[in-house]
C-alpha cells in the first residue's frame, strides 16, 4: 500500500506547487503542467485535450487565480476516472473470464489473484491453461493452481488454445463452476496470428458459455507506460475489451499513467495490482485514487 502511495505521489509531487506557488495563471503555468504531465506519463493527447480544456474553461468562467484553477483540475481528473465499477459481480451461473495482454503484464498472476479473491468469497472457480505456446505457461498457471486449491483444465503445449477453452467451459458446467478463468498467449512477434487466436477463443467461448456471460480483461503493466495504450488499441479491435487491470503500480510506474489509460481507451479500469503476491490486487477505486492523489 506504501508503495501505491508513492506512485500516485510521482504524478502530483510537482503539480501542487505549479498552482499554488504563483499569484496569477500565466502561459507559464500551463507549460509546467504540461510538462510536468506528460512525464508523469499522463500521455501527450491526454496532456493535450486537459490543457486545453483547462484554457477554455478558464476564459469562460473567467477564473483569476491559479488556486481555483487547480480545483477544477482535480475535478476533471475525477471525472475523467469515474465508470470502474467491479467486474462480474453478482452473476447467475456460470460466468467466464477471459483474460489477455502482451507476456510479461502479469497476466498469470492477474488469473491467481482474481482466483484467490472469488475462491475466498465462496466461488466455485476453475482455470484454464490457455496459453498453449509460451513455453512454461502451463506450469505457471498449474502451480499458482495447487498453491491456491484451484483446479485448472489444460492441454499439452502446442495445443489449440480454442480447443483448451472448449474443454474448460464444458468442464465448468459440469461442474457447476461460478467463474472459469481462461488464460490466453500473449506473443507479440507473431502479433497477427495471436489476435487470429484470440478471436477464436473468443468466439468459442461466447458460443459455449453464451455471449452474456463472457467478460475480457486486458492487462496493462503500468510500467511500460504509452506501449500499453498502443497494445491495449489491438487487443479491444479482436476481442472487444470490457475492462482492464492495471499491474505493477506498486512500482516506479508513475500514477499519471492510469489518466491516459482511462481517458484514451474509453475502458474502464477494473482491477490494480500492487504487488506479486495472490492478495495483492485492489478494485479501482477512482474516488480514492484522487483523494491518494491530491491530499
Ligand atoms: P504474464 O507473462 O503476463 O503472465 O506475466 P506474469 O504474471 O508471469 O508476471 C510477470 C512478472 O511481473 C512476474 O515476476 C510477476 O511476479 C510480476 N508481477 C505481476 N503483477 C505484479 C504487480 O502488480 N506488482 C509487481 N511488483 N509485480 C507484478
Amino acid at each position: 500500500k506504501d508503495g501505491l502511495k508513492k506512485s500516485r505521489r510521482g504524478f502530483v509531487d510537482k503539480l501542487g506547487s505549479i498552482f499554488t506557488g504563483r499569484s496569477a495563471i500565466d502561459e507559464e503555468l500551463y507549460e509546467e503542467l504540461e510538462e510536468t504531465l506528460i512525464r508523469a506519463d499522463v500521455g501527450v493527447q491526454t496532456t493535450m485535450d486537459l490543457i486545453s480544456e483547462l484554457k477554455d474553461y478558464q476564459k469562460e468562467e473567467e477564473i483569476e487565480e491559479p488556486e481555483e484553477l487547480y480545483e477544477v483540475f482535480q475535478d476533471r481528473i475525477r471525472e475523467i476516472l469515474q465508470g470502474g465499477d467491479d467486474i462480474l459481480v453478482p452473476w447467475d451461473g456460470l460466468e467466464v473470464l477471459m483474460v489477455v495482454g502482451v507476456n510479461g503484464s502479469g497476466k498469470t498472476t492477474t488469473i491467481a489473484k482474481l482466483a484467490n479473491r472469488y475462491k475466498n468469497k465462496g466461488n466455485e472457480v476453475l482455470l484454464a491453461a490457455g496459453d498453449t505456446f509460451r513455453a512454461g505457461a502451463i506450469e505457471q498457471i498449474e502451480t499458482w493452481g495447487r498453491r491456491l486449491g484451484i483446479d485448472v483444465i489444460s492441454q499439452q503445449e502446442g495445443a489449440d488454445a480454442a480447443a483448451v477453452a472448449y474443454d474448460a467451459v464444458q468442464a465448468a458446467r459440469s461442474r457447476e463452476t461460478d467463474l472459469l478463468i481462461v488464460d490466453t498467449a500473449g506473443r507479440l512477434h507473431t502479433q497477427k496470428n495471436l489476435m487470429q487466436e484470440l478471436e477464436k477463443v473468443r468466439r468459442v467461448i461466447g458460443r459455449e458459455a453464451g455471449e452474456e456471460n463472457v467478460e475480457v480483461l486486458l492487462v496493462l503493466d503500468a510500467t511500460t507506460g504509452q506501449n500499453a495504450l498502443h497494445q491495449a488499441e489491438k487487443f479491444d479491435e479482436a476481442v472487444d475489451v470490457d475492462g482492464i487491470a492495471l499491474t505493477k503500480l506498486d512500482g516506479t510506474a508513475s500514477g499519471g499513467i492510469v489518466v491516459a489509460v482511462r481517458n484514451e481507451l474509453g475502458l474502464p479500469i477494473r482491477f490494480i495490482g500492487v504487488g506479486e503476491q495472490a492478495a495483492d490486487l485492489q478494485n479501482f477505486d477512482p474516488d480514492s485514487f484522487v483523494e491518494a492523489l491530491f491530499t
